[in-house]
């Protein structure tokens, strides 16, 4: 035996007469008790706050001050510790007092010495039955919250199931697995309603025969399987059940649970028993609720991720078949979406194309530019040249929240039709030129050939500036067959404050006719653009000869270069009649007029511009114009900046 060890159980006597004290003193500790003996309240209280004794004597002398109020306190503190009172003279009215305060016996004079064994007995072993009462009745709410922790474990592993997994098998049958198990029936099954046949099947089951659920098949009208469906409502039922309900097969016990899905229902979630005489709760059909709830998620994922499917193909499809070529990138230029066409003209292929950068494949070194300084050319089209002589329009534009987009269009007939065109313009300009240079020369000898009267004189003056007028045009119709046949394009990397400072040497002579206030802003070197110098030239001839043609004497132009971010833009601004905002659409069209030459004698072709406009897209740049009648007008052009 170990008792040494054991700590005694302590009875806590208050009372103040030392010879009772004495008494009790001695009975407690041949009980094999320990005895603590307080004279007053206070002292009692410190016990307690020391250790809890396992019963209480006191003196009704102590215990009636303040009307019982300790024992009151004790008794809500500590329902299951006994307390015995102790009374020298016994009063009827005080004992049923304490008696209904929560006092469990009491002792009176004389006492006795079996008289006070007796009581501590009884009261501790009723007290400590009352402790096992309690300790049982825990323990048993334990298990039961265990239960049901275990099965909020699984409805968590279940959901967890539902939103991880797009195999719409496997969520189902654990589902029905877990319905069994979670309330202990002996089968169960997830039936789905045939939208053919209008039937019910068995989608997933668990303790059934193969057979049976790969053949299973029932009316939806038919039995209590069919009611669920037809009423939306749980059925829970056993042998205790007073309706009869016909079943697909005997069973003891079931329970039904309708599956709905946006207000209709789909089938259903049961399990049941055909042998065990086990009865469902409420907490079962809670329980399969929630399962049923979980099941027509995975089915509506798995109906959603299967359209989702079905609609990617189809988008695939369209896009695969579809004549232009098109390629989607991602913010990090990766491939989000490439037809055939566009890995045709791109050169790009190979396996696991989407999500790999569109920098590793081998495209056309144009078109890695443009990758490179995508944001310059957005909403702008450029022409890519495919390795089977096809030439693509390319059209850039910015997809937001995803990243990029081009389209291909195939222009190669344009191109032909194009270069027809220009080759029948240059042949014809090539042509007129030697007549018109012969006229000309005749023109010339007339004079010569002996004296003209007046009228023949200015006869002749209007037909030299006839022919002047037809040779500028016929020059201009030439420059823009070269520059559109794509002669000349030969590229350099080149100082464009270099080419305006000598186009404004070039043009000095036509500015001091005018009294032109010329006004620069160009520094001496500039940062280099990728260009063709002859085009460079004539932009800028072109742009300050207009400059000055549409402005009176003795007004400004002013010519300024900067440099901003990776761009260098050049502005030219006059001061001159300005252009009707209705003709701005189209002065860079060919053969275009504005209307601000009415009236006036201004020799031109209309082609000046359009020569511009060709340079300014031959070099991936931007020009644009801003202008007030009467002000002036102010033509800016972007250019890149090279490497
Ligand atoms: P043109 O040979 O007539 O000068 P352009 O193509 O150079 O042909 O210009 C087209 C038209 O745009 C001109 O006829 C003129 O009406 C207008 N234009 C061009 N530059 C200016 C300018 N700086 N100020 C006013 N009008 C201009």
């Amino acid at each position: 035996m170990t008792t040494e060890n054991k700590p005694l159980q302590k009875i806590l006597i208050i009372n103040a007469e030392m010879q009772t004290n004495h008494l009790f003193n001695q009975i407690v500790q041949t009980m094999g008790f320990e005895a603590l003996v307080s004279e007053s309240l206070e002292n009692a209280r410190q016990h307690f706050s020391v250790n809890i004794p396992s019963l209480v004597i006191i003196n009704e002398n102590i215990a009636s001050l303040n009307n019982f109020n300790w024992i009151v306190s004790i008794r809500k503190k500590y329902p299951l510790l006994p307390i015995i009172l102790y009374t020298n003279i016994e009063k009827h009215q005080v004992l049923k007092q304490a008696l209904r305060l929560g006092i469990n016996d009491y002792l009176s004079a004389p006492l006795t010495k079996e008289d006070i064994q007796n009581s501590i007995q009884a009261n501790l072993s009723h007290s400590q039955s009352l402790r096992n009462y309690v300790l049982l009745e825990s323990r048993r709410a334990t298990q039961q919250l265990q239960a049901r922790v275990n099965d909020l474990e699984t409805l968590t592993e279940l959901a967890r199931l539902v939103t991880s997994s797009l195999d719409v098998d496997i969520v189902l049958r654990t589902i029905v697995e877990a319905a069994v198990e979670l309330t202990g029936a002996e089968e169960g099954s997830l039936l789905l309603i045939d939208e053919k046949t209008g039937e019910l099947y068995m989608r997933a089951a668990r303790n059934f025969n193969e057979d049976f659920v790969s053949t299973f098949r029932m009316p939806v009208n038919d039995s209590i399987i069919g009611s669920v469906v037809q009423n939306g409502k749980v059925v829970i039922f056993d042998d205790n059940t007073p309706q009869k309900i016909k079943t697909a097969y005997l069973v003891h016990s079931l329970i039904y649970i309708p599956l709905k899905f946006r207000d209709q229902i789909i089938g259903v979630l049961g399990v049941d028993n055909r042998h065990k005489r086990l009865v469902f709760s409420q907490k079962d059909v809670s329980l399969l609720t929630t399962m049923a709830e979980y099941a027509v998620i995975a089915l509506e994922n798995s109906s959603i991720f299967s359209e989702m499917v079905t609609e990617r193909t189809k988008l695939e499809t369209i896009i695969n078949q579809i004549e232009d070529g098109v390629l989607v990138l991602d913010n990090d230029f990766r491939i989000l979406i490439i037809n055939k066409i566009a890995q045709t003209v791109l050169r790009v292929s190979g396996e696991n194309l989407v999500g790999s950068p569109i920098q590793m494949y081998p495209i056309d070194s144009e078109f890695l530019e443009i990758i490179k300084k995508f944001e310059n050319y957005l909403g702008k089209s450029t022409e890519i040249n495919a390795d089977d002589e096809r030439v693509f329009s390319a059209h850039l534009s910015k997809i937001t929240n995803i990243g990029y987009a081009v389209t291909l269009h195939d222009i190669t007939y344009l191109k032909k039709l194009d270069r027809i065109k220009s080759d029948f313009v240059s042949t014809v300009s090539h042509d007129l030129r030697s007549p018109l240079t012969a006229i000309l020369g005749y023109v010339d000898l007339v004079e010569r050939a002996g004296p003209l009267q007046d009228l023949q004189k200015s006869f002749l003056d209007r037909i030299q500036f006839s022919v002047h007028n037809i040779t500028t045009l016929v020059d201009d119709l030439l420059n823009l067959g070269r520059i559109e046949a794509g002669f000349d394009t030969r590229k350099e990397h080149v100082d464009l404050s270099i080419f305006i400072h000598q186009a404004i040497d070039e043009l000095n002579p036509k500015f001091l006719q005018s009294r032109i206030k010329l006004k620069t802003n160009v520094p001496d070197t500039s940062k280099q653009i990728y260009a063709s110098p002859i085009q460079m030239r004539q932009l800028l001839t072109n742009l300050l000869t207009n400059a000055v043609k549409y402005s009176e004497a003795e007004t400004a132009i002013s010519v300024t270069l900067q440099e901003k971010d990776d761009q260098l833009i050049l502005q030219i601004a006059d001061q001159g009649f300005g252009i009707p905002a209705v003709d701005l659409p189209y002065i860079f069209d060919k053969f275009y007029r504005s209307g601000n030459i009415i009236g006036t004698e201004i020799p031109g072709s209309g082609l000046g511009l359009a020569i511009v406009k060709s340079i300014v897209e031959n070099h991936q740049g931007r020009i644009w114009v801003d202008s007030t009648m009467g002000q002036g007008s102010t033509f800016t052009i972007v250019f890149p900046i090279s490497e």
